[in-house]
């Protein structure tokens, strides 16, 4: 075999993108064409139980990023001021011995670690091992802080435990009720659609709530268009109308929850036509709403980004999963709470350690005996673990502030997926050293001191975790090219550099896999009972799963919640929205999301032809009236701006979104960067920053 070479003409992968992990077959093919030898390649669905056989554009093209010609496959180190290939040896000595020094001049806490929700169940857990025990840093977070805080957050509070669908997918077509609250499916994990199209050939009432009518809207019986950032408004508002019209489930409240006297109280306190008019929609439809999902006996609340990216995006998912409980509908069929992970390892990602607070299997780094059974695990003294350290964007401001000299990032583009980018370049560009690991030389890449080439899904092995908690295996099948390494490895040489071989010498990802095992067990996210042979031999197993000749919990909550007296609790939410307040100067709100082709940075779907070909350049969907308002021609360029900064884009203009309200994909780095305009305020209970709602203006660049 050669570098680059399939080890089969045709194979079996799991698409990189998002969090279903469908499965499927790369065929390659050689064609001669006009003279031309080229390799023809092939990907198509593989059935299996979750995205049953199929597969959206980004799946169908995955393979055009991983062949392409930009690869980075020999490790870079800044010289004379530019990036230059070097040998492996003389990268990884490079490293360690600047974080040696550091180590020796600031000690551990002078170097961050910026992980990635993309990277594998083992890279995931190697990394906050790495930072734990080869650094000895507090400071670790990663980019799923963006991405599934709140609602993980929210999950752990109300009940306990934080596992993305506490049902299955298969639940789905069962639920007389979906309500999906800030989630573009249609998009983003397209091939879930078929299930929720299901639902409604079964008589399933949808409803969606989003400030824009999305393709996911366009299957809604109705569409509530609020306001960005008034998701916990309007949940208590359903509540309320929930309560007032007896549509509650006594049974389940007094037997399986904590808290409902006390919400009881708040709600009399709650106007329904105020907190309509707060959220820009009629009080009718919200009446309506929380008749459609109180009255019928089965139903699934589903919330993503929309509502989580707010600096109340924790409470936004706490006041929805006071609907889930207040009707019962949780722990049966056809019932639950699903936040709709975004990243490919969304879910894995987060329970291993990577998280500024957290251990393997979801253990807390501040509880005395969590620590003392991972650190058992490792090999090392408990009192030897640093402390819970701060949030990803928080860790930028630290390194701006001078408290962070050397940053490791492996699996993320923080310059373009932070809010307030701007602080976040300055800030990367004062650090004595940046060492990204990556595919590409990324945007963040292009700052580095040392860059060290990764492979690709298609060229390593390893676990991740679906959606639904479901685990899968992914297994190379492809040779690296050039002189790319597995990311595990690398920390693994780094940490041998520091003279912390020993507690890293792993031959594959299978034996870091089964140190995860070991580590997790016992915990919330317990993988002890899950095997590669086990996930080679079934359609991947659910945790928690403690032992290996049972099968994982594919329905969690059936006879009790994961707190310490096994009921759920209520919250009381007190929100009146969490907008950024719109002025004459920025009157408009921006909101930020997906679009179907691309994938979180755009670093790997902006490099494949097909999929790049469909969305080539940023843009702002605004509508028709505002944009008159404004003197904002179609397709012209415009620059939006807001307190923190500007970026230039250009205009869709399309009725499908509110007149208060404009709409830019995230996709996009430097100058069509949206987050060069996003809030850095971050929710009090997660850290979540509030992505969605920035107080702008926008004016067409012809009248510059
Ligand atoms: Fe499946 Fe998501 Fe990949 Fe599309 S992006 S093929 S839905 S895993």
């Amino acid at each position: 075999l050669k570098v680059g070479q399939y080890v089969a003409p045709l194979v079996e992968t799991q698409c990189p993108f998002c969090s279903v992990q469908c499965k499927m077959t790369i065929s390659t093919e050689t064609e001669a064409l006009a003279g031309i030898v080229r390799t023809v390649y092939k990907a198509e669905g593989k059935p299996n139980a979750a995205s049953q056989g199929r597969l959206c554009i980004k799946g169908m093209n995955a393979h055009q990023h991983a062949t392409h010609p930009g690869r980075l496959t020999q490790p870079l180190m800044r010289k004379g001021g530019r990036l230059v290939p070097v040998p492996w040896e003389e990268a990884l000595d490079a490293v360690a011995s600047s974080f040696s020094s550091l180590l020796s001049t600031q000690g551990p806490d002078g170097i961050g670690i910026y992980g990635g929700g993309s990277l594998s169940n083992e890279t995931a857990y190697l990394l906050g091992k790495f930072a734990r025990v080869a650094i000895g840093t507090r400071y670790i977070d990663y980019n799923g802080r963006f991405c599934m805080s709140a609602a993980a957050s929210a999950g752990s509070k109300v009940f306990g435990v934080d596992r993305g669908l506490t049902c299955r997918l298969a639940d789905i077509p069962l639920a007389r009720c979906i309500v999906l609250a800030g989630t573009n499916i249609a998009e983003c994990q397209p091939t879930l659609m078929p299930y929720f199209h299901q639902a409604k050939e079964n008589g399933a009432f949808i409803i969606v709530i989003d400030p824009r009518a999305t393709p996911t809207a366009a299957i809604a019986d109705l569409h509530l268009q609020i306001r960005p950032g008034t998701d916990a408004v309007l949940a208590n508002a359903m509540l309320k109308v929930i309560v007032d019209e007896g549509l509650v489930n006594e049974e389940f409240i007094r037997k399986r929850t904590n808290g409902y006297d006390q919400l009881l109280t708040h709600l009399n306190e709650l106007d329904l036509n105020e907190a309509a008019a707060l959220c820009g929609i009629e009080a009718d439809m919200i009446q309506q709403a929380a008749r459609a999902f109180g009255s019928v006996e089965t139903g699934i609340v589903f919330t993503a980004r929309g509502v989580e990216q707010q600096i109340d995006g924790h409470m936004a998912v706490r006041a929805l999963l006071n609907l889930v409980l207040a009707t019962g509908k949780i722990g049966r069929e056809g019932c639950g709470y699903g936040a709709i992970t975004g990243q490919g390892n969304g879910q894995g990602g987060r329970e291993h350690g990577q998280k500024a607070d957290q251990l393997p299997g979801y253990r807390s780094i501040e509880n005395e005996e969590d620590r003392a059974y991972v650190a058992s695990v490792w090999g090392v003294d408990p009192s030897s673990l640093p402390g819970k350290g701060v949030s990803a964007y928080e860790m930028m401001e630290l390194v701006h502030q001078g408290g962070i000299q050397a940053l490791f990032v492996m699996g993320s583009n923080p310059i373009v997926s932070n809010p307030n980018v701007r602080l976040v370049e300055d800030a990367l560009k004062k650090l004595d050293l940046l060492v990204v690991a990556d595919m590409f030389l990324t945007e963040t890449a292009r700052l580095a001191d040392v860059v060290l080439p990764v492979t690709s899904y298609l060229e390593n092995t390893g676990t991740m975790t679906n959606l639904e908690g479901r685990v899968l295996l992914r297994e190379a099948v492809r040779l690296a090219p050039g002189e790319a390494r597995d990311d595990w490895s690398i920390l693994c040489q780094i940490a041998a550099r520091l003279n912390k071989g020993g507690y890293f010498a792993y031959k594959d990802a299978e034996d870091i896999f089964e140190e995860l095992r070991f580590a997790s067990r016992g915990g919330l996210a317990d993988y002890y009972g899950i095997t590669y042979d086990r996930l080679r031999r079934e359609e991947g197993v659910y945790w928690p799963c403690p032992a290996t000749d049972k099968a994982g919990m594919d329905m969690m909550f059936r006879e009790s919640f994961a707190l310490s007296d096994r009921r759920a609790v209520f919250t009381v939410v007190e929100s009146w929205g969490a907008g950024e307040e719109l002025s004459e100067e920025y009157p408009l709100t921006l909101t930020n999301g997906r679009v179907l082709t691309h994938y979180l940075t755009g670093a790997q779907t902006r490099r494949s032809p097909s999929l790049a070909a469909r969305e080539i350049e940023n843009y702002v969907e605004i509508h028709p009236r505002t944009a008159r308002r404004w003197y904002i021609r179609d397709g012209e360029w415009v620059e939006i701006t807001s307190q923190r900064g500007s970026f230039t884009v250009r205009s869709r203009i399309r009725p499908n979104i509110r007149e208060d309200t404009i709409f830019v994909p995230m996709h996009w780095g430097g100058a069509q960067n949206v987050n060069q305009a996003t809030r850095p305020d971050l929710d009090p209970f997660c850290r979540m920053p509030g992505f969605k709602t920035a107080a702008v203006h926008i004016r067409p660049l012809r009248l510059a």
